[in-house]
Parts: C-alpha cells; structure tokens; sequence
C-alpha cells in the first residue's frame, strides 16, 4: 500500500518576486517573516492561501508574499476577504493591515466580520501612527502623544484593539510583537488553523514617524501569557482584565480562544461546499418557477 508523503516546503517557496521597500528597521519586516514561518509550519501549499490588505505601508505586504493576494481600497480589506471567504470556504483567507486601515476607516468592517465570525485571520500591524501619510495620529496613538497631526498632545483616547474584538465577538483574540518572530509566527499559525474570525494585533514599530512606541518600549514592557501561571484562554472575563492592561506591563500572546458556529457553517448556500464550484445554470422549470413567484 502506498505511503502519503508529508512535504516539507523551505521558507523561500512563501518569498514574493518584489523586496520590501519599508524603511530599515520597520515593524513589518518581522511580520512578513513571523507570516512565511506560520505558513512553512502548517505546510500551506501557496495556491490554498489567499492574502488580503488595504492601504499603508503594511498593506504592501501581499507583494512581497508569494501566494494570491489583493491589495485592495482603504479599510475595505475585511469586507474583500469576506468576500473571497463566501466564494470559496475552502481557502485560508489572511488580511494584512495597518491600525489607520483597519481600527480607523475600515472598523466597520472588522466589527461586523468579528459579530458573524467569519473563518478569516486578520493580522493587524499596529504602529500606533499613521506611517505612509508621514506621522499623523491614528485610532491607537496614546493619549498626549504629540504627533504631525496633533503638535500639542492627542486628546483623544485610543482603541484597545483586544477588548474591542472580545466584546465584538472574535473567537480567536491574540497579540504579538513584530521582533519576537517565532513566537509572533505561533500566534499567526494558530489563527490560521483556528476555525473562526482570528485577530493577531502586532505591535509592529513605525521606526521613522514613531519615536515612542519603539521596538526598545516594547522589549521592556511586554511579557508572554503562555507564562503567567494558570491562564485560561478559554475565560473570557479574565482575557478582558488582561485586554486592559497597559503599562508599565504589556501582555501579549493568546488572549481568548472561543468555540461558536462560523458564518460559513451556519450559511445553507454553503453547505454543498464553495461557490466557486456550484453550477451556474439553472433548469428552465425552476426559473420560470422563480420569474412566476417574483412577476
Ligand atoms: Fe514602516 Fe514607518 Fe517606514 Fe512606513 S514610514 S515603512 S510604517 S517605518
Ligand atoms: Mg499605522
């Protein structure tokens, strides 16, 4: 009888044609690495992976990435990749952005995907600024940071994106940091497998517009929940208090990982597996059915 043979994909199979032009330095770099890692650990052949993003400077990310991709308007990443997800349930469907794409313009979106838990992974390079404008405030600069946009202090509070996705119904609620490559690669790994919507909040350091929340600010504060004695990623109130924590301890890791029927699965147009395969003709009978039901 034969034997299936496992193959094992080398990282450079997940390396897009085109180098990343991001300042040296950038958060992203990490990311894009953590993201080919997740995708050599599962094995994922390029053609089952689809890539998503808006625009910013993390949203060029699916072209260094080699697998399909869209790079598509501002904040309307989630509502492309849900989309793509209906169309055909059998691809993994991964969306790359930034903090102003996704928790500015595009929120809307994430909410209402988060709500129907659709099966997506959203990987969010959170550099609390708005980097490819040139360093106006975004949905999660601090409070008083001084920024292009606000020269004497924000007074605006910032989205906690985790507490956000919690409360908003995601089932999977992670976050890492764009330096701590293999375990930011884990979390990535995870989201993907998990069957649901998945969010993988990065902090990924703007090198150029944020002088702040740098890689060093991040390398003192946070520290992972896998090693916090007892934490349960199935306790949703505890992962709220942990969502809440900021300085001087940051946590990051696992927060909540949550069992619920996905969008797909509660659909009955999808129960005969994805669209892309069902057949497009109908019989005359059940369309004059139709035009007799509708006229
Ligand atoms: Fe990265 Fe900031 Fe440079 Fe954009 S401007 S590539 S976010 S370091
Ligand atoms: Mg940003």
């Amino acid at each position: 009888m034969a034997t299936a043979t496992v193959v094992e994909l080398p990282l450079e199979t997940y390396k897009g044609p085109v180098e990343p032009d991001w300042c040296p330095g950038c958060g992203d770099f990490g990311v894009l690495r953590a993201l080919e890692l997740a995708a050599q650990k599962l094995r994922l052949p390029t053609k089952d992976l689809f890539i998503v993003s808006g625009i910013g400077c993390s949203s060029n990310l699916p072209g260094f990435f080699h697998g399909y991709g869209v790079h598509s308007l501002h904040g309307r990443a989630v509502a492309v990749a849900s989309g793509a997800k209906l169309a055909n349930h059998d691809l993994h469907v991964v969306i790359t952005g930034g903090d102003g794409d996704g928790y500015g313009i595009g929120l809307n979106h994430c909410i209402h995907a988060m709500r129907r838990n659709l099966d997506l992974t959203y990987i969010v390079m959170n550099n609390q600024v708005y980097g490819l404008t040139t360093g106006q405030a975004s949905p999660t600069t601090e409070k008083g940071h001084k920024t292009k946009s606000t020269p004497r202090g924000n007074v605006e509070m910032p989205i906690n994106p985790i507490a956000l996705a919690l409360v908003a119904g995601a089932t999977y609620v992670a976050r890492g940091l764009a330096g701590e490559n293999k375990h930011l690669a884990d979390l990535i790994a995870g989201a993907i497998q998990h069957h649901g919507f998945a969010l993988v909040d990065v902090f990924s350091p703007c090198v150029t517009y944020n002088k702040i929340n740098t890689h060093q600010f991040f390398r003192q504060r946070c520290y992972k929940l896998e090693n916090e004695q007892g934490y349960d990623t199935t306790d949703f109130e505890a992962a709220m208090r942990k969502a809440l924590e900021w300085d001087p301890k940051i946590p990051i890791g696992v927060f909540y990982r949550g069992e619920q029927l996905t969008y797909e699965d509660s659909e009955p147009a999808l129960k005969k597996g994805p669209l892309v395969s069902h057949r497009l003709s109908m019989d005359k009978g059940l369309f004059e059915e139709l035009m007799e039901e509708f006229y």
